[in-house]
């Protein structure tokens, strides 16, 4: 906990976004996981690849 792990490393993402987190409240997307939206204050922020 608490380190910083790169993204992407080896290429293991299915996904080809750079910004794999997603705001369920505006649909903005970031390239980290914010613990609240930037945009529109919401707190539901999850990766936009887990299902
Ligand atoms: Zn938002």
């Amino acid at each position: 906990m608490g380190l910083m792990r790169r993204l992407g490393v080896g290429s293991e993402s299915e996904s080809d976004s750079n910004e794999p987190y997603e705001c369920r409240g505006c649909e903005a997307s970031f390239t980290v996981r914010y613990q609240v939206c930037p945009e529109c204050g919401g707190y539901t922020i999850e990766r936009d690849d887990w299902d």
